[in-house]
């Protein structure tokens, strides 16, 4: 069985620990399709959130507390930049994933692409999926917001960590998505698959980016698999993040139904066919969207390799 899944960064790569577990059981093969929305050039370093969780994470290596970056990590080179005044002060960037952003770097400006890079990244983390990049081409998540009186877009990492997402927000826009085409593999990935898993990550700032490649979003909508989706919301919230802020943004409901609602049915031209949400949430209707409530908590990797076994049942190919 060939699983292709479209993932973010924390929650994509914890649902993903559970996807890996539960191919080994079966003997699956899995692509992870990356969110690069919140890729961005930073001390002249090119830096690629969501890959990096993913890859960190699968490769046993992240920082379970802090949820992003590497476990074990120190700070000297982000001391040192403040101490040179250099902006943007307010990035984390840690002494252990800079090395990351200088491979990637020079790579890229030897002209790789990104997905070569990744699996460049990969040979070392071993994260025993295949990630692949949405795309190759530049597609960044820019903010619309109220800053000192001034209506701007920002970077979403400026919007995300510098304001925590608190300023007036009025748009999420996708910059060079129309003209991006899917990274190399991944049109081949997705024609292939048996199913394609939505992951429980934020579908405003990690799943939209993704399908906001004009052909990307055609080969999932109009490819022969199945779509199930899990929901990252829980009982109204999210389990972590800042999805109810951009959620707010768009005028969406901060619930299991209101996410699945603004992904829509296949039969509609939306992304789903089937709609995992919590037990919590049970009793959620989506028109044309079939839905099945089992925990969805990620507690570990057999709770979550859970989840997947019955995202695989709702999809059919189980
Ligand atoms: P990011 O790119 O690092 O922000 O990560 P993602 O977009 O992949 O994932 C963030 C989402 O994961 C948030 O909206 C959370 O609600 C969701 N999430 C985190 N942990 C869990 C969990 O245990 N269960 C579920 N269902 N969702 C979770
Ligand atoms: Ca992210």
């Amino acid at each position: 069985m060939r699983i292709v899944v479209l993932t973010g960064g924390i929650g994509g790569a914890r649902f993903l620990v559970g996807v890996r577990a539960h191919a080994r059981r079966i003997g699956a093969d899995v692509t992870a399709v990356v969110n690069v929305g919140d890729d961005v050039r930073l001390h002249g370093l090119q830096i690629c959130p969501d890959l990096d969780s993913v890859m960190y994470t699968l490769g046993g290596a992240a920082d379970p507390e802090r949820g992003w970056g590497r476990v074990g990590e120190t700070w000297v080179v982000k001391e040192e930049l403040a101490r040179y005044g250099a902006e943007p002060s307010w990035f984390g960037l840690g002494d252990k994933d800079t090395a990351t952003h200088l491979v990637r770097t020079t790579m890229l400006n030897a002209g790789y692409p990104l997905s070569a890079v990744t699996a460049a990244l990969c040979e070392r983390w071993q994260p025993g999926l295949t990630l692949l990049p949405a795309t190759d081409d530049r597609l960044e998540t820019h903010v619309v917001v109220d800053v000192d009186g001034e209506r701007k877009a920002i970077h979403f990492q400026e919007w995300w960590v510098r304001h925590r997402g608190a300023v007036p927000t009025h748009r999420f826009v996708f910059v060079g998505a129309e003209a991006a085409k899917p990274a190399a593999g991944v049109l081949e990935a997705i024609g292939s698959a048996d199913v394609v898993l939505v992951a429980p990550s934020n579908p405003v700032v990690s799943i939209a980016p993704i399908l906001a490649v004009p052909l990307l979003k055609e080969a999932v909508l109009d490819g022969p698999a199945p779509v199930v989706g899990v929901s990252p919301i829980i009982g109204g919230a999210p389990v972590r993040g800042m999805a109810d802020r951009c959620l707010a943004t768009l005028g969406v409901e901060v619930s299991a139904a209101g996410v699945g609602g603004l992904y829509g049915a296949r039969a509609d031209r939306g992304l789903l066919d089937g709609w995992l949400v919590d037990t919590t949430d049970e009793g959620t209707a989506i028109p044309g969207v079939t839905t099945r409530a089992v925990p969805l908590w990620m507690r570990d990797e057999d709770a979550t390799a859970a989840m997947v076994t019955a995202a695989l049942e709702l999809a059919g190919v189980a």
